[in-house]
């Protein structure tokens, strides 16, 4: 007889992600001229759902496992956000990343609110199948408070787009008809958009570009950039920035980093951590710890892994005078202020990471209209929206005389504020 085994315990090793959040929440609207319930109203999350599920293992035996779903905002649309499977999830960390996503979509200018949703759960210790089975069980409960009108679950750390399909089936089995628009992040062919697997990554390369520019930087291959994570956004991000011409010398995984001097062959090594299951031990390269990579010599470091990676113990000795941030709060607040006071351009995680959920929003509006977009076009738009996000961030640092995070908080929160005031609390 099957019997239950205990549950995944979390692993409490990053600095405290929705500490981060409130705190950058809180220099913000130092700054904003908006009333006091307004702002009190902001720092909550809406609703949070916790659920505690059973999947049964392939040997035949049954675990418990925990997941979360945090809406943070609905006011200026749907809820809008990723899933995450890992061993670092709990409610916090769920709270922090929902708020984020209000901020990140208000900046973007999208008709969407924040949310985000985890599992207490190392996915690389399931086979496919088990992957499945959690994946379908966590879809149907969360059904109750996901739908294309509410909240629009869509990939993160440690999900895929065969997940999203997973979801997707799940969640149209239970209405009896097929709702690609209840996430985004699928595979094409059941509805996914073109070009969704490469926004992020290809988001933070625009907007590295962008910062460089507006500093005079415009030799690409003598710019040396280092991207720490190498999953969905972290290696995309790398192959678009030698794409573009940059000399990427170092990328790491969870297993640890690589490093060249003289510029890595990125496609190379995709290919090589494909067969092998990491970067590390490439030929051509050096290996090295998470630790040192971020403290290797070069011009742009494009933290692209988890948060709290940027602390006030090591941000003294960063070399990059640029951090592009690929992960969401990467740069804890102490960090923020060493790196700030020492000149180096921070772009934001809300305007940086964006890409991957302003081509959600497109794959969001395909679905619901059956009307699909060329990958020209795709690129064209993100392209469009990620400049115009750039360029508030700016103006908005300018206006306040703040930071470019400070900026884009701020900006963000306003947009929320200014409709929460229209709309009223209700009763
Ligand atoms: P992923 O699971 O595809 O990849 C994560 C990568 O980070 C892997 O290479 C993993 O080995 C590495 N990693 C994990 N823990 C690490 C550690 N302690 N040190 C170094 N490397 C580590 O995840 P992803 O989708 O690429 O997400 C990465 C970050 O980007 C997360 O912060 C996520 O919230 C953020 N983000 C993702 C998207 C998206 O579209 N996928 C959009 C916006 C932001």
């Amino acid at each position: 007889m099957a019997t239950a085994l205990s549950m995944p315990t979390k692993v409490d090793t990053v600095p405290d992600a929705y500490g981060t959040a409130l705190a950058q929440y809180d220099r913000a609207v130092s700054h904003l001229d908006i009333p006091n319930d307004i702002i009190e109203y902001m720092r909550y999350p809406r609703r949070e759902f916790t659920v505690n599920f059973p999947v049964r293992r392939d040997n035949g035996e049954v675990e418990m496992f925990t997941g979360y779903r945090v809406h943070h905002s609905t006011v200026l649309g749907p809820s809008k956000g990723g899933l995450r499977y890992s061993l670092h999830v709990d409610i916090n960390e769920v709270r922090a990343l929902a708020m984020w996503m209000t901020w990140k979509c208000s900046l973007m200018n999208l008709p969407f609110g924040g949310a985000k949703g985890g599992v207490i759960v190392d996915p690389s210790t399931l086979s496919l199948g088990e992957l499945e089975r959690l994946t379908r069980r966590y879809a149907s409960e969360l059904i109750p408070i996901i739908s294309p009108q509410s909240d629009i679950p869509a990939p993160d750390m440690g999900t895929t787009p065969q997940m999203m399909a997973w979801m997707m089936d799940t969640y149209s089995m239970t209405m009896g008809y097929s709702v690609p628009a209840i996430v985004t992040g699928k595979p094409i062919h059941i509805g996914g958009s073109q070009g969704r697997t490469v926004a992020t990554g290809r988001g933070v390369i625009i907007c590295m570009m962008e910062a460089l520019k507006r500093h005079g930087i415009s030799n690409a291959e003598n710019t040396r950039v280092i991207v720490q994570g190498f999953g969905n956004v972290g290696s995309n991000a790398a192959l678009y920035a030698q794409e573009m011409g940059f000399k990427v010398v170092g990328v790491s995984d969870v297993a640890g980093g690589i490093y060249n001097p003289d510029g890595l062959d990125v496609e190379a090594v995709y290919a090589y951590s494909r067969e092998t299951g990491s970067v590390c031990d490439y030929p051509n390269a050096e290996n090295v710890t998470n630790t040192e990579l971020l403290v290797l010599p070069c011009d742009v470091l494009i933290p692209a892994a988890m948060e709290g990676q940027l602390t006030a113990k090591n941000a003294d000795d960063i070399h990059a005078r640029f951090i592009v941030e690929g992960a969401n709060g990467p740069t804890t607040p102490e960090a923020d202020d060493i790196l700030n006071d020492r000149g180096v351009v921070i772009v934001p995680d809300i305007l940086a990471n964006a890409g991957g959920v302003v081509v959600s929003y497109f794959e969001w509006v395909q679905d619901l209209q059956s009307f699909f977009w060329e990958e020209e076009e795709i690129f064209r738009q993100l392209q469009r929206v990620m400049i115009r996000g750039y360029d508030v961030t700016v103006r908005t640092a300018e206006e306040y005389g703040v930071d470019l995070r400070t900026a884009a908080q701020l900006a963000a929160i306003k947009r929320v504020a200014d409709a929460i005031k229209t709309r009223g609390f209700y009763p």
